[in-house]
């Protein structure tokens, strides 16, 4: 779970899901009201988690999955990647940019 840079809390489960899951990049901290941002590589993390939701998919591809199966499993996916989430943010006190030419 990640901690405030500025007051070293630790921001809980449901802090940081509901923080991470608005699309401003700026999250304010509970605790101190210092504004934090997600590191880049705990974005990049995060990233890769949502390829989680074609594992499904790509079950299907080698084998025969039933329809039915393979549409429950997304909600099932779905609910994993956002649980997880919050466990991979990493927060920082400056915002990041990826420099990709560096
Ligand atoms: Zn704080």
């Amino acid at each position: 779970m990640p901690f405030c840079r500025k007051c070293d809390n630790k921001w809980s489960w449901k802090q940081t899901s509901k923080k991470t899951f608005t699309l401003n990049p700026a999250m304010s901290c509970p605790y101190c009201g210092e504004t934090q941002y997600q590191t880049q590589k705990s974005r990049m993390k995060s990233a890769s988690l949502n390829f989680f939701i074609l594992i499904p998919l790509l079950i299907n591809i080698f084998f025969d999955v039933p329809g039915l199966i393979l549409l429950s499993s997304f909600p099932i996916v779905f609910i994993l990647i956002i649980s997880l989430h919050p466990f991979l943010t990493e927060l920082s006190s400056e915002e990041e940019y990826t420099n990709l030419f560096k």
